[in-house]
Protein backbone atom coordinates (compact mmCIF):
# COMPACT_ATOMS: atom_id res chain seq x y z
CA UNK A 1 0.00 0.00 0.00
CA UNK A 2 1.76 3.24 -1.08
CA UNK A 3 1.61 5.88 1.27
CA UNK A 4 0.26 9.82 0.54
CA UNK A 5 3.89 11.86 0.21
CA UNK A 6 3.25 13.57 3.42
CA UNK A 7 3.32 10.93 5.21
CA UNK A 8 6.23 9.23 3.33
CA UNK A 9 7.91 12.52 3.95
CA UNK A 10 6.93 12.44 7.83
CA UNK A 11 8.39 8.40 8.00
CA UNK A 12 11.66 10.30 6.15
CA UNK A 13 12.22 13.02 8.75
CA UNK A 14 11.72 10.57 11.65
CA UNK A 15 14.72 8.25 9.72
CA UNK A 16 16.66 11.73 9.46
CA UNK A 17 16.18 12.27 6.01
CA UNK A 18 16.19 15.88 5.22
CA UNK A 19 12.73 17.00 3.39
CA UNK A 20 11.32 20.84 2.43
CA UNK A 21 9.58 22.44 5.14
CA UNK A 22 5.77 22.54 4.28
CA UNK A 23 2.37 22.55 5.66
CA UNK A 24 -0.30 20.43 5.47
CA UNK A 25 -3.70 22.28 4.26
CA UNK A 26 -7.21 20.45 4.46
CA UNK A 27 -10.59 21.56 5.11
CA UNK A 28 -9.75 22.05 8.79
CA UNK A 29 -6.64 24.12 8.24
CA UNK A 30 -6.40 26.74 5.81
CA UNK A 31 -3.55 28.21 3.79
CA UNK A 32 -2.06 31.34 5.89
CA UNK A 33 -0.66 33.51 3.35
CA UNK A 34 3.15 34.15 4.04
CA UNK A 35 5.44 34.61 1.08
CA UNK A 36 8.40 36.74 0.82
CA UNK A 37 8.91 38.12 -3.02
CA UNK A 38 10.32 36.08 -5.18
CA UNK A 39 10.13 32.83 -3.31
CA UNK A 40 9.00 29.28 -4.51
CA UNK A 41 6.38 27.46 -3.21
CA UNK A 42 4.89 24.41 -4.19
CA UNK A 43 1.13 22.98 -3.92
CA UNK A 44 1.24 19.30 -4.09
CA UNK A 45 -1.80 16.74 -3.77
CA UNK A 46 -2.07 14.39 -1.13
CA UNK A 47 -3.08 11.43 -3.12
CA UNK A 48 -1.68 8.13 -2.87
CA UNK A 49 -0.53 7.56 -6.52
CA UNK A 50 2.51 8.36 -8.40
CA UNK A 51 2.36 10.64 -11.30
CA UNK A 52 0.70 13.62 -10.45
CA UNK A 53 2.49 16.26 -11.98
CA UNK A 54 1.52 15.23 -15.18
CA UNK A 55 -1.97 15.04 -14.16
CA UNK A 56 -2.13 18.78 -12.92
CA UNK A 57 -1.36 17.62 -9.08
CA UNK A 58 1.65 19.36 -8.62
CA UNK A 59 2.02 23.40 -8.82
CA UNK A 60 4.83 25.42 -8.72
CA UNK A 61 3.47 28.91 -7.51
CA UNK A 62 5.36 32.23 -7.26
CA UNK A 63 2.71 33.74 -4.93
CA UNK A 64 0.00 33.86 -2.35
CA UNK A 65 -2.09 34.40 -4.28
CA UNK A 66 -1.03 31.55 -6.94
CA UNK A 67 -1.50 29.20 -4.10
CA UNK A 68 -4.07 30.36 -3.37
CA UNK A 69 -5.90 29.64 -6.57
CA UNK A 70 -3.87 26.42 -6.72
CA UNK A 71 -5.66 25.20 -3.93
CA UNK A 72 -9.40 26.31 -5.09
CA UNK A 73 -8.52 23.95 -8.00
CA UNK A 74 -7.05 20.90 -6.42
CA UNK A 75 -9.08 20.73 -3.29
CA UNK A 76 -11.91 18.91 -3.72
CA UNK A 77 -11.07 17.71 -7.58
CA UNK A 78 -10.29 14.23 -8.32
CA UNK A 79 -6.64 12.57 -9.16
CA UNK A 80 -6.43 9.47 -10.85
CA UNK A 81 -9.76 7.95 -9.05
CA UNK A 82 -8.73 9.71 -5.55
CA UNK A 83 -10.87 12.67 -3.99
CA UNK A 84 -7.70 15.65 -2.93
CA UNK A 85 -8.80 16.08 0.67
CA UNK A 86 -5.45 17.69 1.57
CA UNK A 87 -2.29 19.31 -0.12
CA UNK A 88 1.55 20.11 0.56
CA UNK A 89 2.26 24.10 0.42
CA UNK A 90 5.93 23.52 0.23
CA UNK A 91 8.92 25.53 0.18
CA UNK A 92 10.33 25.57 -3.14
CA UNK A 93 13.97 23.82 -3.03
CA UNK A 94 17.05 24.31 -5.58
CA UNK A 95 18.97 22.55 -7.02
CA UNK A 96 19.76 19.47 -9.34
CA UNK A 97 17.19 16.92 -9.76
CA UNK A 98 18.30 12.91 -9.38
CA UNK A 99 16.33 10.11 -8.48
CA UNK A 100 17.09 7.40 -5.47
CA UNK A 101 15.17 4.25 -4.85
CA UNK A 102 15.25 0.88 -2.79
CA UNK A 103 12.49 -1.53 -3.63
CA UNK A 104 12.22 -4.91 -3.09
CA UNK A 105 12.70 -7.16 -6.86
CA UNK A 106 11.05 -10.18 -5.95
CA UNK A 107 11.81 -11.23 -9.53
CA UNK A 108 15.42 -10.60 -8.83
CA UNK A 109 14.89 -12.28 -5.41
CA UNK A 110 17.00 -9.49 -3.51
CA UNK A 111 16.47 -5.38 -3.11
CA UNK A 112 17.29 -3.51 -5.79
CA UNK A 113 19.21 0.03 -5.17
CA UNK A 114 18.76 2.49 -8.20
CA UNK A 115 20.08 5.91 -8.94
CA UNK A 116 20.02 8.23 -11.39
CA UNK A 117 22.17 10.97 -11.97
CA UNK A 118 20.35 12.94 -14.33
CA UNK A 119 16.79 12.51 -12.38
CA UNK A 120 13.63 14.00 -13.82
CA UNK A 121 10.34 12.26 -13.82
CA UNK A 122 10.57 9.94 -16.47
CA UNK A 123 12.92 7.48 -14.80
CA UNK A 124 11.69 4.31 -17.24
CA UNK A 125 13.25 6.17 -20.22
CA UNK A 126 16.52 6.94 -17.95
CA UNK A 127 16.47 2.60 -17.38
CA UNK A 128 16.26 2.45 -21.14
CA UNK A 129 18.76 5.25 -22.60
CA UNK A 130 21.41 3.65 -19.85
CA UNK A 131 21.65 6.87 -17.39
CA UNK A 132 20.00 4.44 -14.57
CA UNK A 133 22.10 3.00 -12.60
CA UNK A 134 20.82 0.04 -10.77
CA UNK A 135 22.33 -2.87 -8.82
CA UNK A 136 20.51 -6.32 -7.08
CA UNK A 137 21.65 -7.41 -3.93
CA UNK A 138 20.38 -9.48 -0.86
CA UNK A 139 17.71 -8.38 1.45
CA UNK A 140 20.03 -7.72 4.27
CA UNK A 141 21.25 -3.55 5.46
CA UNK A 142 24.70 -4.78 4.78
CA UNK A 143 24.72 -6.10 1.24
CA UNK A 144 22.75 -2.75 0.57
CA UNK A 145 25.35 -0.57 2.38
CA UNK A 146 28.06 -1.96 0.01
CA UNK A 147 25.85 -1.91 -3.24
CA UNK A 148 25.70 1.96 -2.23
CA UNK A 149 29.33 2.18 -3.06
CA UNK A 150 29.37 0.17 -5.89
CA UNK A 151 26.36 2.14 -7.05
CA UNK A 152 27.62 5.58 -6.34
CA UNK A 153 31.77 4.52 -7.30
CA UNK A 154 30.75 7.01 -10.45
CA UNK A 155 29.71 10.45 -9.24
CA UNK A 156 31.78 13.78 -8.16
CA UNK A 157 33.22 13.06 -4.39
CA UNK A 158 30.53 15.74 -3.69
CA UNK A 159 27.26 14.53 -4.79
CA UNK A 160 28.84 10.81 -3.70
CA UNK A 161 29.08 12.00 -0.40
CA UNK A 162 25.82 13.84 -0.05
CA UNK A 163 24.01 10.90 -1.76
CA UNK A 164 25.66 8.43 0.49
CA UNK A 165 24.70 10.06 4.05
CA UNK A 166 20.95 10.08 2.63
CA UNK A 167 20.80 6.59 1.19
CA UNK A 168 22.36 5.08 4.67
CA UNK A 169 19.11 6.13 6.25
CA UNK A 170 17.10 5.47 3.55
CA UNK A 171 18.26 2.04 3.38
CA UNK A 172 18.30 1.35 7.01
CA UNK A 173 14.31 3.03 6.79
CA UNK A 174 13.76 0.51 4.10
CA UNK A 175 14.93 -2.61 6.53
CA UNK A 176 13.18 -1.49 9.62
CA UNK A 177 9.93 -0.65 8.36
CA UNK A 178 10.11 -4.03 6.35
CA UNK A 179 9.02 -1.51 3.30
CA UNK A 180 8.44 -2.74 -0.44
CA UNK A 181 9.54 0.56 -1.91
CA UNK A 182 11.57 3.69 -0.80
CA UNK A 183 11.89 6.01 -3.92
CA UNK A 184 12.73 9.47 -3.56
CA UNK A 185 12.23 11.05 -7.18
CA UNK A 186 13.31 14.20 -7.50
CA UNK A 187 15.99 14.18 -4.75
CA UNK A 188 17.42 17.36 -5.07
CA UNK A 189 21.48 17.78 -4.73
CA UNK A 190 22.79 21.33 -4.06
CA UNK A 191 25.68 22.70 -1.78
CA UNK A 192 23.35 22.46 0.68
CA UNK A 193 23.26 18.83 0.53
CA UNK A 194 20.52 16.43 -0.63
CA UNK A 195 17.30 17.29 -0.04
CA UNK A 196 13.78 15.07 -0.53
CA UNK A 197 11.95 16.55 -2.27
CA UNK A 198 9.00 13.99 -3.41
CA UNK A 199 8.30 10.47 -1.17
CA UNK A 200 6.62 7.21 -2.21
CA UNK A 201 6.89 4.43 0.02
CA UNK A 202 4.91 1.60 0.08
CA UNK A 203 4.61 -0.35 2.92
CA UNK A 204 3.94 -4.26 3.16
CA UNK A 205 0.42 -3.91 5.21
CA UNK A 206 1.49 -7.15 7.02
CA UNK A 207 3.97 -5.55 8.90
CA UNK A 208 1.34 -2.67 10.25
CA UNK A 209 0.46 -4.76 13.01
CA UNK A 210 4.41 -5.04 14.56
CA UNK A 211 5.61 -1.36 13.22
CA UNK A 212 4.18 1.20 15.68
CA UNK A 213 5.06 3.87 13.06
CA UNK A 214 3.04 2.77 10.29
CA UNK A 215 0.22 2.01 12.46
CA UNK A 216 0.22 5.63 13.94
CA UNK A 217 0.23 6.89 10.24
CA UNK A 218 -2.73 4.11 8.87
CA UNK A 219 -4.52 4.94 12.18
CA UNK A 220 -4.51 9.06 12.33
CA UNK A 221 -5.79 8.77 8.29
CA UNK A 222 -8.99 6.37 8.16
CA UNK A 223 -9.91 8.05 4.98
CA UNK A 224 -6.89 7.92 3.34
CA UNK A 225 -6.18 4.28 4.45
CA UNK A 226 -9.56 3.03 4.26
CA UNK A 227 -8.60 -0.83 4.08
CA UNK A 228 -5.30 -0.95 5.78
CA UNK A 229 -7.22 1.07 8.79
CA UNK A 230 -9.75 -1.60 8.49
CA UNK A 231 -7.39 -4.58 8.21
CA UNK A 232 -6.19 -3.15 11.91
CA UNK A 233 -9.68 -2.68 13.60
CA UNK A 234 -11.12 -5.38 11.96
CA UNK A 235 -12.04 -8.50 13.79
CA UNK A 236 -13.01 -6.63 17.10
CA UNK A 237 -14.31 -3.49 15.84
CA UNK A 238 -16.09 -3.80 12.98
CA UNK A 239 -17.16 -6.95 11.14
CA UNK A 240 -19.73 -7.03 8.51
CA UNK A 241 -22.74 -9.61 9.59
CA UNK A 242 -25.05 -9.40 6.83
CA UNK A 243 -24.48 -7.75 3.33
CA UNK A 244 -28.14 -7.07 3.09
CA UNK A 245 -28.59 -5.86 5.98
CA UNK A 246 -30.37 -2.68 6.92
CA UNK A 247 -30.18 -1.93 10.63
CA UNK A 248 -25.92 -0.35 10.53
CA UNK A 249 -24.86 -0.52 14.05
CA UNK A 250 -22.58 2.16 15.46
CA UNK A 251 -21.79 0.91 18.86
CA UNK A 252 -19.74 0.78 21.77
CA UNK A 253 -18.38 -2.12 24.16
CA UNK A 254 -17.59 -5.46 22.65
CA UNK A 255 -20.73 -7.71 25.33
CA UNK A 256 -22.60 -5.15 24.81
CA UNK A 257 -22.67 -4.56 21.10
CA UNK A 258 -23.38 -8.48 20.89
CA UNK A 259 -25.76 -8.67 23.04
CA UNK A 260 -27.54 -5.49 20.95
CA UNK A 261 -27.06 -7.73 17.90
CA UNK A 262 -28.72 -10.76 19.41
CA UNK A 263 -32.11 -8.44 20.69
CA UNK A 264 -31.82 -7.24 17.12
CA UNK A 265 -31.92 -10.76 15.47
CA UNK A 266 -34.40 -12.12 18.05
CA UNK A 267 -36.76 -9.21 17.46
CA UNK A 268 -37.02 -10.06 13.32
CA UNK A 269 -34.41 -7.64 12.49
CA UNK A 270 -31.27 -7.38 10.08
CA UNK A 271 -28.45 -5.87 11.78
CA UNK A 272 -25.38 -5.16 9.32
CA UNK A 273 -22.91 -5.26 11.74
CA UNK A 274 -21.25 -5.39 14.42
CA UNK A 275 -19.34 -2.70 15.99
CA UNK A 276 -16.91 -1.76 18.91
CA UNK A 277 -16.19 1.84 18.01
CA UNK A 278 -14.27 2.57 21.41
CA UNK A 279 -15.58 6.32 22.42
CA UNK A 280 -12.59 6.03 24.84
CA UNK A 281 -10.14 5.99 21.86
CA UNK A 282 -11.89 8.86 19.82
CA UNK A 283 -10.33 11.76 21.53
CA UNK A 284 -12.13 14.63 20.49
CA UNK A 285 -11.66 13.22 16.61
CA UNK A 286 -14.67 12.48 14.48
CA UNK A 287 -12.77 10.71 11.96
CA UNK A 288 -13.74 7.08 13.07
CA UNK A 289 -17.34 7.68 13.31
CA UNK A 290 -16.94 9.66 10.07
CA UNK A 291 -15.68 6.54 8.84
CA UNK A 292 -18.17 4.08 10.00
CA UNK A 293 -21.10 6.18 9.08
CA UNK A 294 -19.48 6.51 5.25
CA UNK A 295 -18.48 2.94 5.17
CA UNK A 296 -22.54 2.21 6.12
CA UNK A 297 -23.74 4.87 3.83
CA UNK A 298 -22.29 2.68 0.64
CA UNK A 299 -24.48 -0.31 1.41
CA UNK A 300 -27.03 -0.90 -0.73
CA UNK A 301 -29.92 -2.67 1.67
CA UNK A 302 -29.36 0.33 5.04
CA UNK A 303 -32.21 1.59 5.83
CA UNK A 304 -31.70 2.97 9.50
CA UNK A 305 -28.29 4.14 11.62
CA UNK A 306 -29.34 2.67 15.55
CA UNK A 307 -26.06 4.15 17.90
CA UNK A 308 -26.16 3.04 20.67
CA UNK A 309 -23.57 4.07 23.35
CA UNK A 310 -23.69 2.99 27.09
CA UNK A 311 -20.81 5.59 28.46
CA UNK A 312 -19.10 4.94 31.74
CA UNK A 313 -15.51 7.21 31.52
CA UNK A 314 -16.78 8.86 27.85
CA UNK A 315 -18.06 12.43 28.38
CA UNK A 316 -21.84 12.06 26.26
CA UNK A 317 -21.57 15.53 25.73
CA UNK A 318 -18.29 15.09 23.84
CA UNK A 319 -19.72 12.43 22.02
CA UNK A 320 -22.73 13.69 20.95
CA UNK A 321 -20.57 17.00 19.24
CA UNK A 322 -18.29 14.21 17.23
CA UNK A 323 -21.71 12.75 16.33
CA UNK A 324 -23.35 16.14 14.94
CA UNK A 325 -19.73 16.51 13.00
CA UNK A 326 -19.51 13.32 11.59
CA UNK A 327 -23.04 13.80 10.10
CA UNK A 328 -22.31 16.96 8.81
CA UNK A 329 -19.12 15.50 6.98
CA UNK A 330 -21.28 12.42 5.32
CA UNK A 331 -24.26 13.93 3.43
CA UNK A 332 -24.30 10.34 1.33
CA UNK A 333 -26.04 8.87 4.22
CA UNK A 334 -29.71 8.79 3.22
CA UNK A 335 -30.66 6.38 6.25
CA UNK A 336 -33.20 6.84 9.32
CA UNK A 337 -31.02 7.28 12.26
CA UNK A 338 -32.34 5.92 16.28
CA UNK A 339 -30.20 7.35 18.89
CA UNK A 340 -30.04 6.12 22.34
CA UNK A 341 -27.39 7.43 24.90
CA UNK A 342 -26.71 6.51 28.18
CA UNK A 343 -23.89 7.52 30.59
CA UNK A 344 -22.09 10.34 31.76
CA UNK A 345 -22.72 13.84 30.17
CA UNK A 346 -26.14 12.37 28.71
CA UNK A 347 -28.58 15.33 29.79
CA UNK A 348 -26.41 17.71 28.11
CA UNK A 349 -25.70 15.45 24.90
CA UNK A 350 -29.31 14.82 24.68
CA UNK A 351 -30.14 18.95 24.66
CA UNK A 352 -27.00 19.19 21.97
CA UNK A 353 -28.91 16.94 20.04
CA UNK A 354 -32.27 18.15 20.26
CA UNK A 355 -30.91 21.31 18.90
CA UNK A 356 -28.99 20.55 16.30
CA UNK A 357 -30.62 17.49 14.93
CA UNK A 358 -34.47 18.41 16.20
CA UNK A 359 -35.63 16.04 13.92
CA UNK A 360 -34.30 12.70 15.37
CA UNK A 361 -35.43 10.98 17.96
CA UNK A 362 -33.10 9.94 21.24
CA UNK A 363 -33.93 7.63 23.57
CA UNK A 364 -33.06 6.18 27.45
CA UNK A 365 -34.39 2.42 27.32
CA UNK A 366 -33.00 0.46 24.88
CA UNK A 367 -36.61 -1.38 24.27
CA UNK A 368 -38.54 1.82 22.20
CA UNK A 369 -35.25 1.87 20.37
CA UNK A 370 -35.13 -1.35 19.23
CA UNK A 371 -38.63 -1.02 18.55
CA UNK A 372 -37.86 1.96 16.66
CA UNK A 373 -35.05 0.80 14.72
CA UNK A 374 -36.60 -2.42 13.64
CA UNK A 375 -39.81 -0.15 12.78
CA UNK A 376 -37.70 2.13 10.31
CA UNK A 377 -36.18 -0.97 8.67
CA UNK A 378 -39.06 -2.43 7.42
P1 LIG B 1 4.96 13.23 -8.81
O1 LIG B 1 4.70 13.68 -10.21
O2 LIG B 1 3.72 12.64 -8.19
O3 LIG B 1 6.11 12.31 -8.69
O4 LIG B 1 5.28 14.55 -7.94
P2 LIG B 1 6.67 15.28 -7.59
O5 LIG B 1 6.62 15.73 -6.19
O6 LIG B 1 7.83 14.44 -7.94
O7 LIG B 1 6.65 16.58 -8.49
C1 LIG B 1 6.72 16.54 -9.91
C2 LIG B 1 7.79 17.49 -10.42
O8 LIG B 1 7.57 18.80 -9.95
C3 LIG B 1 9.19 17.15 -9.96
O9 LIG B 1 9.80 16.14 -10.72
C4 LIG B 1 9.89 18.47 -10.09
O10 LIG B 1 10.31 18.65 -11.42
C5 LIG B 1 8.82 19.48 -9.78
N1 LIG B 1 9.00 19.92 -8.38
C6 LIG B 1 8.39 19.42 -7.28
N2 LIG B 1 8.83 20.06 -6.16
C7 LIG B 1 9.74 20.97 -6.55
C8 LIG B 1 10.56 21.94 -5.87
O11 LIG B 1 10.55 22.10 -4.66
N3 LIG B 1 11.36 22.71 -6.64
C9 LIG B 1 11.41 22.59 -8.00
N4 LIG B 1 12.24 23.35 -8.68
N5 LIG B 1 10.68 21.68 -8.67
C10 LIG B 1 9.84 20.88 -7.97
MN1 LIG C 1 7.96 12.34 -7.89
Amino acid sequence: MMLTEADGKRLLAAHGIAVPHSVLVDDKTPWRPSMEKGALRVVKAQVPVGGRGKAGGVVLCRSDEDVSNALKRILGSSIKGHVVRSCLVEDGVAGRETYLSVMVDADAGGVRLTFVAGGGVDVEAAAHSGAARSIVCEANAGAAIAALDELLAGESEEDRIAVERLALKLVEMFFDERLILAEINPLFLSKAGAIAGDAKVVIDTNALEQRESLRTLVERSPQTYPEAWRKLREGFDLVELDPEGRIGLVTTGAGLSMMLVDELVARGGRPLNFCDIRTGQLRGDPARLIWILEWLAAKPHLRVVFINIFAGITDLTEFAGLLVEALHRVPDLRAALVIRLVGNGETEARSLLAREMPDVSVFVDLEPAMDRAIEAAR
